[in-house]
């Protein structure tokens, strides 16, 4: 456990989260595909769960749709599954996971899924950010932008990927910002990883 990150997991925990935290990636991976064996998992677009292997670990466990390896009926098994994993563009000290999404298909399965019995936020320690105004401009002004670089979308921000330009283009990613503070319907877990992963 990290010491400077101890008051902003007693204020999750307070709310209702289940807060882990891993020195290493394999090891979030293992807890993770343990806590999730017995259920099908969707996956939300996330370069933290690429980086860190863990669709092909939860192949393995069994059922597990996500839209990057897979067609777009992806995202609707996603939507409907019993477990689903996103990664987070920032969180904040004070107690805010922020994440900035396109189609809506990540935030709107983070909030709410008929079937969904556990929701899983992971995180690298690089997302941390001191209180909320500071996550959402990391929201907007790094993830975003360099999302939208990998992407190859045309958007003034995916030239340089140095910060938003409040674009109006037909192929900006940043259609909706979702703050969560407390837990919507599912058991929801934070699994913050002492890495620099994602954007
Ligand atoms: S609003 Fe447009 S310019 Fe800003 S980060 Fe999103 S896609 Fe890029």
């Amino acid at each position: 456990m990290r010491e400077d990150l101890k008051d902003m997991f007693a204020i999750f925990e307070s709310r209702g989260f289940i807060v882990r935290y891993f020195d290493t990636s394999a090891r979030a991976r293992d807890f993770i595909c343990d806590e999730l064996k017995d259920l099908d998992v969707g996956i939300g677009g996330s370069v933290t769960v690429e980086q860190m292997g863990l669709f092909e670990a939860l192949k393995n466990n069994g059922n597990a749709y996500w839209h990057f390896f897979g067609d777009s009926s992806a995202i609707e098994k996603s939507s409907m599954a019993q477990a689903y994993i996103s990664g987070v563009n920032a969180i904040s000290k004070t107690g805010e996971i922020v994440n900035i999404d396109g189609r809506g298909n990540r935030v709107s399965s983070c909030m709410f899924g008929v079937n969904r019995k556990k929701l899983v936020y992971l995180c690298g320690v690089n997302k941390v950010c001191d209180d909320l105004s500071q996550a959402v401009w990391r929201a907007k002004n790094i993830a975003a932008p360099k999302n939208a670089q990998r992407l190859h979308r045309k958007t003034p921000c995916a030239v340089k990927a140095d910060k938003c330009y409040d674009c109006r283009s037909p192929e900006r990613i940043c259609n909706a910002m979702v703050i969560q503070t407390h837990p919507t319907s599912a058991q929801t877990y934070i699994v913050i990883v002492g890495e620099d992963l994602g954007y």
